[in-house]
């Protein structure tokens, strides 16, 4: 493995070959290339045996020209300021990529939740809430789930911001459970983005999805739902893997009892029906015809690039790929749907759940997944018509001119202040 990348050093070269494409001054480039303000916090938590310690936490407000700060809080110990950075920039244009009205955020605790009781979560939880107090606001910066957090802790979340200003106002956060004001399809809503938008690449390639092979890196949240749906639709799983290790079964295996062994066991490993035990670079350079990384940043560099055998990638992960992996996919004409646009879902149903919880009316999963689909069909289009339109051979610098374009635009309307 080289060097790891900087994920904000790759978001910054992301934008610079996007830049190279449009008529956008290099003043407001530069702009568009940090985040406008970064809170970084020392939380301090007593801990179940009446212990203190500290935990570093960041949030990052990237760009707010299109509308409201949007973007998860992960909790992971390799969390850091430029992750973060990047985490953020990258929601930015995720959500200009989707043309839904928000700028972008991110934060992050540097922890790993598996080595606390919930009680300490919890603590954690509201801890961070009460710094993030003055920052979010449903008009301000609306946080939501990101690796290793979810509905349990946006209610903590939720509930902590309304206490404390003594308000109701679900729109604060997203990715709520039902009961807190969430929306039907938000858990889901990630993976299903990533497999609407592998459909159309394989329609646009002339690829049948019925029969098609998939791997998948992460079977998380995003990971083992997009495994289910492309399931559904026809094509077969192969390969998965956790943070355990992988399983394998070159005639495919069922991606719902592979999740019910990893709810039982804690990993995917050992699941009867997939039983050849693969390794974290296997699944990544496996002969399949879709590979969808479904877990941290980084994780095809330069040289694993070179042995990826996938004709398509599909990133359910935010930044997957480095820079260089980037170029070498390129010239072997694979076609990577890029983060910005195949895990967009995740927000996508955000936005729909503060649209709710503003009216306080809520929709039926269905409304939800159609509106999801047109959302991302449409983008999808768009990526294509600009590849095509600027002959462009890499559809993240596509879906990256769409999305710089657009927040240009919002900056130079409203013009600089003061
Ligand atoms: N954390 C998710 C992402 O990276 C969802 C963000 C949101 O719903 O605001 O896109």
């Amino acid at each position: 493995m080289s060097e790891r990348a900087n994920p904000f050093e790759t978001l910054q070269s992301q934008i610079d070959d996007a830049a190279a494409h449009l008529d956008v001054s290099d003043d407001v480039i530069e702009r568009l290339k940090h985040p406008e303000r970064v809170l970084e916090t020392n939380l301090t938590v007593e801990l179940d045996d009446g212990g203190l310690e500290r935990f570093k936490a960041f949030r990052s407000q990237f760009n707010g020209d299109r509308g409201p700060y949007k973007g998860g809080i992960r909790y992971h110990p390799g969390v850091t300021r430029d992750e973060v950075k990047a985490l953020s920039g990258w929601m930015v244009y995720k959500c200009a990529t989707v043309d839904i009205p928000y700028g972008g955020g991110k934060g992050g605790i540097v922890v790993d939740p598996s080595d606390y009781s919930e009680s300490e979560i919890e603590r954690l939880t509201r801890a961070f809430a009460k710094e993030l107090r003055p920052l979010i606001g449903e008009d301000r910066d609306i946080p939501a789930p990101d690796v290793n957090t979810g509905q349990r802790e946006m209610n903590w979340i939720k509930d902590t911001y309304e206490t404390l200003e003594n308000t109701t106002e679900p729109g604060v956060i997203t990715g709520k459970n039902i009961a807190s004001g969430g929306s039907k399809g938000r858990v889901e809503a990630t993976g299903r983005s990533t497999v609407i938008a592998a459909r159309e690449a394989f329609d646009y390639l002339d690829k049948d999805l019925e029969g098609a092979t998939v791997a998948v890196q992460g079977y998380g949240n995003a990971g083992w739902i997009a495994a289910k749906l492309i399931d559904e639709m026809g094509a077969t799983v192969v390969a998965a893997t956790d943070s355990s290790g992988g399983i394998y079964n070159p005639d495919g295996f069922d991606p719902v009892a592979a999740k019910d062994h990893k709810t039982e066991t804690g990993s995917i490993v050992g699941y009867e029906e997939a039983d050849d035990e693969i390794t974290n670079e296997d699944v990544l350079t496996m002969d399949v015809d879709l590979l969808i990384p479904a877990a941290l940043e980084n994780a095809i560099d330069g040289d694993l690039a070179e042995e990826v055998q996938a004709d398509v990638i599909s990133e359910a992960a935010n930044g997957p790929l480095t820079p260089e992996a980037d170029a070498v996919l390129e010239d072997e004409d694979v076609f990577v749907i890029p983060d910005i646009l195949a895990n967009a879902g995740g927000v996508t149903v955000s936005y729909f759940e503060w649209v709710q919880n503003r009216q306080r009316f809520y929709w039926t999963e269905e409304k939800v997944n159609q509106e999801l689909e047109a959302l991302i069909v449409e983008a999808f289009d768009s990526l294509v018509d600009t590849l095509e339109e600027y002959d462009l051979d890499n559809p993240r610098t596509a879906a990256y001119v769409v999305a710089i374009q657009r927040v240009a635009d919002a900056f130079e309307e409203a013009g600089t202040f003061p």
